[in-house]
């Protein structure tokens, strides 16, 4: 096993039996290395520095029914809200102050905020912090509106692929939605400019070694500029509320060999993590991790977000958020720096 962890390392790559031998066999042992490995590899990468980004949920309100997702559509007792133009940038003054440099505008696929409305927000940010980057997480769109928002000054571009295999897909999603339009808006952001950001749930229902393997894969030939991973939670009033959740171990796993296969990928230790276990955040990070993503959202509405079950952080100002990430990640030898972070090979 750890012969395959050196090849991984060295080659940054390994074959599909190659890869489904180290993501099944893994022990407690071996994962320690892989986990080891990736930290020196992300040390090489970004030494000590960890990157944050300011997430600004916009809207709670979305179109599609994704069967995991705590805002889908027919969940009815989902509080929907929605934040102003001047809410958000109350929450980039909020963050800048605070030492952010990148704001991540997420929110469910909402039609209020059509392409005029976020091209005008984006505008305003891109004018008002002209040293900062501005990420949407906003679904899919048809290529002209991403060339809109690009034009207008967002930078970067998250959308996780959600799973590389179409069957295991289709037991994610209603038929409304497809894996090959998901990948064709992956291709269309990079083809626009964007940095662009793919990812998966570890341990979502139905997911077998093989998916993860093919995600891998897909997420080596993408080679996108950030890979958000996370394990799955299961929420309530989803089709999918008594489904077990994912596991610290997994996740770290799939993290650490990410690590290894695109060395320069950001890389978040996501607040799912830190939702599964109390130190999460701080062990994804000593497996390779280097982002952390700590929530802007005006206090009032952070309860109202909830993609998954006991989210953590609902409850505390982003000043809170900010001190206490700061404090995790100097206690584990590293440091949050005042930076766009960008990624080493745009
Ligand atoms: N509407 C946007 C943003 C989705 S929310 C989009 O389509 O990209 C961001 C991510 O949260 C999703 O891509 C999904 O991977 C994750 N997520 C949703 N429900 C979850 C759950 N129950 N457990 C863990 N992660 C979840």
């Amino acid at each position: 096993m750890n012969n395959l962890i050196d090849k991984l390392s060295r080659k940054h790559n390994l074959s599909y039996d190659e890869l489904y031998f180290l993501v099944k066999n893994s022990t407690k042992e071996s994962s320690n290395y892989l986990f080891e490995k990736a930290r020196l590899i992300s040390n090489q990468s970004y030494g000590y520095d960890i990157y944050m980004r300011g997430l600004i949920e916009l809207t709670n309100h979305c179109k599609n029914d994704c069967y995991y997702c705590g805002i889908r559509k027919s969940n009815r007792n989902a509080e929907r809200y929605r934040l102003t133009k001047e809410q958000i940038l109350e929450c980039c003054n909020a963050g800048y102050k605070l030492g952010f440099r990148t704001f991540v505008l997420q929110g469910g696929e909402d039609f209020y905020y059509n392409d005029d409305i976020m091209a005008d927000i984006v505008s305003t940010i891109r004018t008002t912090y002209p040293d900062c980057a501005i990420t949407l997480s906003l679904g899919e769109k048809n290529y002209n509106s991403y060339k809109m928002l690009h034009n207008a000054g967002a930078d970067r571009y998250l959308l996780r692929h959600e799973t590389a295999n179409n069957d295991h897909y289709s037991k994610l999603h209603p038929s409304t939605l497809s894996l090959r339009n998901r990948k064709k808006c992956l291709y269309n952001l990079k083809e626009i400019g964007y940095q662009v950001g793919c990812g998966f749930m570890v341990g979502s229902p139905f997911q077998t070694i093989e998916c993860i393997v093919e995600d891998l894969i897909f997420i080596k030939k993408l080679k996108p500029h950030m890979v958000g991973i996370g394990p799955f939670i299961p929420s309530k009033d989803t089709p999918f509320a008594d489904k077990k959740a994912g596991t610290l171990q997994m996740t770290l796993i799939v993290l650490s060999i990410i690590r290894l296969m695109l060395p320069e990928v950001l890389l978040p230790a996501t607040t799912a993590l830190g939702t599964i276990h109390p130190k999460g955040r701080e062990l994804g990070i000593l497996a390779g991790a280097n982002v952390v993503m700590p929530n802007l959202s005006p206090k009032d509405v952070r309860k109202k977000y909830m993609l998954y079950d006991n989210k953590i952080c609902t409850k505390d100002e982003a000043a809170e958020c900010r001190t206490c990430l700061q404090k995790r990640i100097e206690n584990i030898g590293y440091k949050l720096v005042v930076s766009r972070g960008d990624c080493k090979y745009i």
